[in-house]
C-alpha cells in the first residue's frame, strides 16, 4: 500500500476517535453503564446528543408526515405476538454467519470479511477509471473503457466469480462452502494478518426474553429487531380508521435490537439503536415507480441538509433478502469509508401475505378504482437514527485554526438540528447584567432552546458553544441597558454584529430556514 494512503486512513481513524472523544467531553455521547466499564455496543445519548437526536427524528417526521398528506405515523410496541417473528421469516433467516480468528480471537461477519474483499477489488476498478479519466481528458468514454480495458475486466471477472459463489451459500445457508471461499480467496485477519480461523457458524441476531411470571407460563418473545413489523400488523387497522386510500405510508420511529456479531465503530453498529422507517402501500406492479421515487426522495432529504453530495452513494442490491425484488443502501461517507446509512426496499408482498397467512386475518385493499381487492405491495425506507446522528456529527466536526495561533473545535450542524439554537450571556455577574440576560433568554425560550450562561470569559463561552454548535451567541453589555441591543455573534462566520434586542429572535428564525 502506497505510503500517503496509510496516512489517510489514519487521519480517518484519527477522525473518528476524535469524534468519540468529543461526543463524551461536550455531553452527546457516553458508553452506557461507565462505571461498570460500559457495555458492548450499548450507548447513552447525553444532554446535548438527546437534543441533536431528537432534532433529527423530527426532522425526520416533518419530511415524512407532515409534508405527506397520504403519510401517517403510528408508533407500536417494543413486544409482539412471537408468531410475527415467524411470519416475517426472522426466526428462520435473520441469521449471520460467525467465524472467529483463532489467533487474534476477534470475531467476524463471514460474509462481510467477503464483502470487504470485493470492495477491495472495486476501489482497484474505480482506480483504474480515474487514472484513465486524467489521462484522455474530455474525450474519455467511461462506459467503453470499462468494457474494453482488460485489467478492469479481469478484476470484474474476479468479483462476478466470488459473487457466484458467496450469494448462493449464503441463501442455502451453506457455512461450509462460505469458509472454503474464505480460504480460497486468502482472506486474513484484519488484526493479526493470520489465517487460521474457526469453521463458519450460524447466529440469530433477535433478543429473546420471558413474558409471564411463571416459568411454565411464560412465553419467549423477542425485542424487535426493526420496527416495520409493527406497521405491518397494524395495517388494516391504520387503513381503515384512517380512511387511507392507497398509495399511503406508514411511518414510526422507535427502538430496535440486534445482537450483532460484531459491533465496533461506535453508534455505528449498536445492539439497542434506533429506527425511522416508513412503509408504503402500492398496487402490485406500481411498486418500481415507487421504489424510484422513494430513493430519489430519500436523497433529497439527506441533501437538504446542506452535507455535499459527494458524501453520499447509492448502492443497488445484488444480493436481495428474502423479502424483497428490488434493493439499495444511501451510503454516507464515515469517517471510517462509504456505508450503509439508509435503505430502501422494494418488500414485494411478502410482509402482509405471511402475515395473512399465518394470523388467518384478510390484509387486503379493496381498490375502488379497479373494483379489485389485494394484498398491497410496500416499498420501505429504513435509516438508522444513531447511524445519521454519526453521519451528521462527522460532517459537523471541524478544527480550525484562527488567527493569532489559536484554534477552535466548532460543530457546524445544520441550525435546525443544532441541540441549542441561542446561547444568552451576560457580559459580568453585576451592574444588573444577568437580570437582562434572563429577561432576554425568556423572550426567546418559547420558541427556542437556549442556553443562560455568566460563567468565565465571552471567549471561552463562545468556544464552549462552538463545540456544541449553538449557532448564536447573545451578549448583554452595559449598552444594552441604555438602548436595548446586544451583540449577536454567529457561529461559523464568528462575526458580530449590534443589533436591537427585538431582531433577535428573527435573525435566529431565518437562520433556521436553511
Ligand atoms: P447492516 O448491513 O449494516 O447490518 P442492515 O442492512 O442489516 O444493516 P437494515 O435491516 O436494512 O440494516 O436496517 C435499516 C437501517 O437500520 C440501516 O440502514 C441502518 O441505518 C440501521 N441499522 C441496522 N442495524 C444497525 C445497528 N446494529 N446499529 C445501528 N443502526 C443500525
Amino acid at each position: 500500500m502506497p505510503n500517503h494512503k496509510i496516512q489517510q486512513m489514519a487521519t480517518n481513524e484519527d477522525l473518528l476517535k476524535k469524534i468519540i472523544a468529543h461526543a463524551k467531553e461536550y455531553g452527546f455521547v457516553f458508553q452506557s453503564s461507565e462505571i461498570y466499564d460500559g457495555l458492548s455496543a450499548v450507548y447513552d445519548y447525553a444532554q446535548n446528543g438527546a437534543e441533536l437526536k431528537k432534532n433529527i427524528r423530527d426532522y425526520w417526521w416533518k419530511a415524512m408526515v407532515q409534508m405527506h398528506e397520504n403519510i401517517v405515523g403510528i408508533d407500536s410496541a417494543i413486544f409482539m405476538h412471537p408468531t410475527v417473528w415467524k411470519a416475517s421469516g426472522h426466526v428462520d433467516a435473520f441469521n449471520d454467519p460467525m467465524i472467529d480468528n483463532k489467533d487474534s480471537k476477534k470475531r467476524y461477519r463471514a460474509d462481510v470479511l467477503v464483502e470487504d474483499f470485493l470492495a477491495k477489488i472495486e476501489a482497484k476498478i474505480t482506480k483504474e477509471v480515474t487514472k484513465a479519466q486524467k489521462r484522455f481528458g474530455d474525450s474519455f468514454d467511461e462506459k467503453q473503457f470499462r468494457e474494453t480495458n482488460p485489467r478492469v475486466l479481469a478484476n470484474v471477472k474476479k468479483m462476478d466469480d466470488i459473487k457466484e459463489r458467496l450469494y448462493p451459500a449464503m441463501d442455502n445457508n451453506d457455512m461450509d462452502a462460505i469458509k472454503a471461499l474464505i480460504e480460497d480467496l486468502g482472506i486474513a485477519c484484519p488484526m493479526s494478518g493470520s489465517r487460521n480461523w474457526t469453521e463458519v457458524r450460524q447466529f440469530n441476531l433477535m433478543f429473546n426474553t420471558q413474558m409471564g411470571s411463571t416459568a411454565e407460563g411464560a412465553t419467549e418473545i423477542f425485542l424487535r429487531p426493526e420496527t416495520a413489523q409493527g406497521i405491518f400488523v397494524n395495517y388494516l387497522n391504520v387503513q381503515k380508521t384512517g380512511r387511507m386510500k392507497i398509495p399511503f405510508g406508514i411511518a414510526q420511529t422507535g427502538k430496535a435490537f440486534r445482537n450483532e456479531i460484531v459491533a465496533r465503530q461506535f453508534i455505528f453498529r449498536m445492539r439497542e439503536f434506533e429506527q425511522m422507517e416508513m412503509q408504503f402501500f402500492v398496487r402490485p406492479g406500481e411498486e418500481m415507480k415507487w421504489y424510484e421515487y422513494w430513493k430519489e426522495q430519500r436523497m433529497q432529504w439527506h441533501q437538504s441538509l446542506g452535507i455535499p453530495i459527494e458524501k453520499f452513494r447509492f448502492h443497488d442490491h445484488d444480493k436481495l433478502a428474502h423479502y424483497a425484488n428490488a434493493a439499495a443502501d444511501i451510503e454516507f461517507e464515515f469517517p471510517m469509508g462509504f456505508k450503509e446509512l439508509e435503505g430502501i426496499h422494494s418488500r414485494t408482498d411478502f410482509d402482509l401475505g405471511a402475515h395473512e397467512e399465518f394470523s388467518g386475518k384478510k390484509l387486503r385493499y379493496h381498490d375502488p378504482e379497479l373494483n379489485e381487492s389485494y394484498v398491497p405491495y410496500v416499498v420501505e425506507t429504513s435509516i438508522g437514527l444513531d447511524r445519521m446522528f454519526l453521519a451528521v456529527m462527522s460532517h459537523a466536526y471541524n478544527e480550525e485554526k484562527l488567527e493569532g495561533g489559536n484554534s477552535r473545535v466548532v460543530m457546524k450542524l445544520p441550525p435546525k438540528l443544532a441541540p441549542y439554537k441561542v446561547a444568552v450571556f451576560p457580559l459580568t455577574k453585576k451592574d444588573g447584567l444577568p437580570e437582562k440576560a434572563r429577561e432576554i433568554m425568556d423572550g426567546l425560550k418559547m420558541d427556542y432552546m437556549c442556553f443562560y450562561e455568566e460563567k468565565d470569559t465571552i471567549g471561552k463561552r463562545y468556544r464552549r458553544h462552538d463545540a456544541i454548535g449553538t449557532p448564536y451567541c447573545v451578549t448583554v453589555d452595559h449598552q444594552t441597558l441604555e438602548d436595548n441591543t446586544v451583540t449577536i455573534r454567529e457561529r461559523d462566520s464568528m462575526t458580530q454584529e449590534r443589533v436591537a434586542i427585538d431582531k433577535v429572535s428573527g435573525i435566529v428564525a431565518e437562520r433556521l430556514k436553511s
